[in-house]
């Protein structure tokens, strides 16, 4: 018998990785192993997470806010900050859900449109993890059409005041800081709001099936009463909000893969002990054919990450090339969970294994950040040149 070869050896994924990427994957990959997957099935079951002590752990590990420079960040390459997300995900969506909000939506938002002082006073805490941060864009009736949003903020001498709601906040009722946007007579405006400043409630949102080990909020603002430079100054219009999201799916390219490949090695693993008919369930040619299909497409997503990651590193980057990447790789990888989910027949439906759990997390990945269908509308646009969002 050959030796078996995991999905990453079948593709030679280690070969395209620098030295220094290897190792923070090793590092990540060695926390997730020994803290998230001992622990990640009861938060999951529970709907509870230690949220303070992950996000200090996850700050000592370096991965907050890691590819951003200075204020205590690690300034790493787009690549081993997108390496970082996969070994997350490939423990839970939710913990890696937690990273992307903190550093690719608040820090960034921070980082790329905050004055110094704002920098100064808040990413050395987030990227310590001593201050959690959440993004509120989404609203109750404003989803995929942000743009449409009501939450405002009107000028009241220097101060502004904010109303209005916010839905599906990650991280809401922990969050020590949220980076809100809303509409004011100038268009659209990022604004820091201290999640104890008085007007602001947070809403915990119960039964999930999904990102059960990730907190999801409602954040209402009734009468929020913010100084006049809780605003962020380098940005007007929807532009803002929407680079950030461009980091965050940006890591979620390469996240998707780690969830899609801890299935993989599941069901794999599994079907080479499960017997069936007096041999595995892995020598019957139609496993094999799911097992050598779903390698295939968590072979061609992860390869598809690499090479987006190496643009970026570039600064070559385009907003519809990151949607091609989400697209693909959250699908894929939903499919390749479902695939798994069947793979292990019974056991396939309890938590004793990741894989109902992964499944289940997909659903939210491929909704938030631009459902399917919004990135499908983004490379139609790009391949037609004709936008068909409305
Ligand atoms: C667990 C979780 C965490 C989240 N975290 C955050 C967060 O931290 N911050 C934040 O701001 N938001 C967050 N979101 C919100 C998320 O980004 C939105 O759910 C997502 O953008 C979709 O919006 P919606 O749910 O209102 O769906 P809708 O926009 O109402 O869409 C419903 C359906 O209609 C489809 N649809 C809409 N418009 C079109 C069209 N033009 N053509 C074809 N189909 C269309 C959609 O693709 C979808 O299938 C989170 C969501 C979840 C589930």
């Amino acid at each position: 018998m050959k030796k078996p070869q995991t999905p990453f050896e079948l593709f030679s994924i280690d070969h395209l990785l620098s030295e220094e990427e290897r190792a923070i994957t090793s590092v990540v990959r060695d926390y997730v192993t020994t803290t998230i997957k001992a622990q990640v099935a009861d938060w999951f079951e529970t709907g509870e997470i230690p949220a303070r002590q992950l996000a200090r752990e996850l700050g000592e590990l370096g991965v907050l806010g890691m590819h951003l420079e200075g204020y205590g960040c690690q300034g790493t390459s787009a690549v081993a900050y997108g390496l970082a997300c996969l070994e997350l995900e490939a423990g839970d969506s939710g913990i890696r859900s937690l990273v992307s909000v903190q550093g690719s939506l608040a820090m960034y938002a921070i980082h790329a449109f905050g004055s110094e002082e704002q920098k100064l006073q808040w990413l050395p805490g987030m990227a310590a993890g001593e201050l959690i941060g959440c993004f509120g864009l989404t609203e109750p009736d404003y989803g995929s059409n942000p743009g449409g949003m009501i939450t405002n903020a009107k000028r009241d001498g220097d101060d502004w005041i904010l109303n209005g709601a916010k839905m599906w906040i990650t991280n809401g009722n922990v969050a020590d800081v949220a980076v809100v946007w809303a509409r004011t007579e100038e268009g659209i405006r990022g604004f820091i709001v201290p999640t104890d400043t008085p007007g602001l409630t947070a809403n915990p949102i119960h039964k999930k099936m999904s990102l059960r080990a990730s907190v999801t909020s409602e954040l209402v603002f009734a009468d929020v009463r913010l100084p006049g430079d809780a605003v962020l100054p380098e940005v007007i219009g929807l532009r803002g909000p929407l680079s950030c999201l461009n980091e965050a799916r940006f890591g979620i390219v390469f996240g998707t893969m780690g969830a899609a490949r801890d299935c993989l090695e599941t069901a794999i693993d599994y079907s080479v002990t499960r017997e069936q008919f007096d041999k595995p369930i892995g020598a019957f040619q139609l496993t094999q054919q799911k097992l050598a299909d779903m390698a295939l497409e968590l072979g061609k997503g992860t390869l598809l990450a690499l090479h987006l990651g190496r643009l970026k590193d570039e600064h070559l980057l385009r907003a519809e090339q990151v949607s091609v990447g989400k697209l693909n790789n959250a699908r894929e990888a939903l499919d390749i969970a479902r695939k798994c989910r069947g793979i292990l027949g019974g056991n396939g439906i309890t938590l004793e294994y990741p894989v109902i759990r992964h499944m289940n997390n997909l659903e939210s990945v491929y909704t938030y950040e631009g459902t399917n269908e919004m990135h499908t509308l983004v490379v139609g646009e790009a391949l037609t040149g004709l936008p068909a969002y409305r």
